[in-house]
């Protein structure tokens, strides 16, 4: 099959859209649009090299408090509407080089490059406070607990993960809305 030259750009325009639509959709949570956890894995690793010649890193974990009862009260409709706005509140308070990713259920997931734990801690409080504070969340008595981590030296993904998951632990054992490291 022989094409015109006007077909052959037009085909290849419907290629690279479809191509970025498949990447789009290969990187992203389709219910909150953040970054998923493919992608952030993927994100983190490069870091991590970075770290390993002594950047700082840091990790954060967000996750929503009682979630379970909110779609239990309000339903998953509103339920998922408070998830979409919490991940807009977490996009609109990190900087342009942090990565914001859903990592499941009603859990966030904060990659913060060149960022140690002091920064990191203020950062956290800052997003914890930001959630107290959008209209439409408080109208449903938000609230999130936090979990940090930075990088220590021979980290992976799975031990600095797991470090930051059992201090998002410690604040949900010790009062919820708030953040632990
Ligand atoms: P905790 O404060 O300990 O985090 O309690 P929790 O209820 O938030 O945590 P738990 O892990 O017990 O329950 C999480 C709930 O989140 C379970 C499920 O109903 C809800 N959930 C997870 N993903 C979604 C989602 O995509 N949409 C909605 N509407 N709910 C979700
Ligand atoms: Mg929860
Ligand atoms: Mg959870």
């Amino acid at each position: 099959m022989k094409l015109e030259k006007g077909e052959l750009k037009n085909l290849l325009e419907k290629i690279h859209l479809n191509l970025n639509k498949l990447y789009y959709i290969a990187t992203h949570d389709q219910k909150t649009e953040l970054y998923n956890n493919i992608f952030f894995k993927d994100v983190f690793a490069l870091e991590l090299d970075k770290a390993k010649r002594g950047k700082a890193l840091s990790l954060i974990i967000v996750d929503i408090d009682f979630f379970k009862k909110i779609n239990d009260s309000y339903g998953h409709i509103v339920a998922d509407k408070i998830l979409e706005k919490v991940a807009r509140v977490l996009e609109k308070e990190v900087r342009k080089y942090d990565i914001v990713a859903r990592f499941g259920g009603e859990e966030f997931f904060i990659m913060l490059p060149s960022t140690a734990l002091e920064r990191a801690k203020k950062i956290a409080e800052r997003l914890r406070k930001a959630v107290l504070k959008d209209n439409f969340l408080r109208k449903y008595h938000i609230t999130t607990s936090l979990g940090i981590s930075e990088y220590k030296k021979m980290d992976n993904f799975e031990k600095i993960s797991k470090r930051a998951d059992k201090a998002l632990y410690r604040a949900k054992e010790t009062g919820r809305n708030k953040v632990c490291y």
